[in-house]
């Protein structure tokens, strides 16, 4: 990837009028931070929230987990609470368009990367399938798995900060020796810990993972109205009755 491409969300990040950026990338934004698509997304919906660079914080403070984690610890506390209350926000809206699109909702996991490769602090919102065409190499995948500990849930990171301080120390140190293996572990469905021996293997169990989670989850949103029309009738029968 070139530099340029590396810089993107910084470049994002400073922009006076988030506003401008177009429709295709922008999902929302606010005062502190903004909301994009990524543009190689691993779930079937998966963004990005972004702080933008105001005071207390310069550029090289936002540059990534790591760098922020190294700032005084309140201001660095605080923007973690106002991505997560962005990502709060989202959740909500990809929440009303699973249900839209799919007619059910599953989970979100929130999180960073322990060793990006972009430029810029970036919080992972993305739905719990890692179901996508953009999802090719083994390294993808393990980042973005949910046990595996590249992936940092904002939960994990937030904790951090009631820890004992020596725990906050070692921990925000993120030292790539011991994070950078993890993309090398073999593959596992997150969901059941199956192994699975390449890619392709891994791509379909996901799928087939999802189509069970959905017709899971769409009998149970039918058994729900069917109930929710059965005690309307009742009702509507007492209704009658006393009539
Ligand atoms: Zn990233
Ligand atoms: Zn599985």
């Amino acid at each position: 990837m070139s530099s340029a491409n590396m810089t993107i969300f910084r470049a994002y990040a400073q922009k006076s009028n988030p506003a401008s950026l177009p429709p295709s990338i922008l999902f929302s934004h606010s005062e502190t931070c903004l909301t994009v698509f990524d543009a190689f997304p691993k779930s079937i919906f998966h963004l990005l929230v972004i702080p933008r660079v105001r005071p207390p914080f310069n550029v090289y403070q936002l540059a990534n987990l790591r760098s922020l984690l190294k700032c005084e610890k309140n201001c660095a506390k605080e923007l973690l609470m106002g991505l997560s209350r962005e990502a709060n926000n989202v959740k909500k809206m990809i929440e009303s368009e699973m249900f839209k699109k799919y007619g059910f909702k599953w989970e979100i996991w929130m999180g960073f990367h322990a060793i990006p490769s972009m430029e810029h602090l970036h919080l992972h919102v993305l739905s719990a399938d890692l179901c996508s065409p953009r999802m090719k190499l083994k390294k993808h995948y393990n980042s973005f798995h949910p046990k595996c500990g590249f992936f940092i849930h904002l939960s994990d990171v937030l904790s951090w900060f009631d820890a004992d301080p020596s725990y906050y120390k070692t921990t925000s140190q993120l030292k790539k020796s011991e994070y950078e293996p993890l993309l090398k572990e073999d593959l596992s469905c997150w969901k059941c810990d199956r192994n699975l021996s390449n890619m392709p293997k891994l791509k379909s169990h996901l799928q087939e993972e999802f189509d069970k989670l959905s017709d899971q989850e769409k009998a149970k949103v039918e058994r729900e109205r069917k109930r929710s029309d059965d005690l309307a009738q009742t009702s509507s029968s007492q209704i009658s009755l006393n009539d």
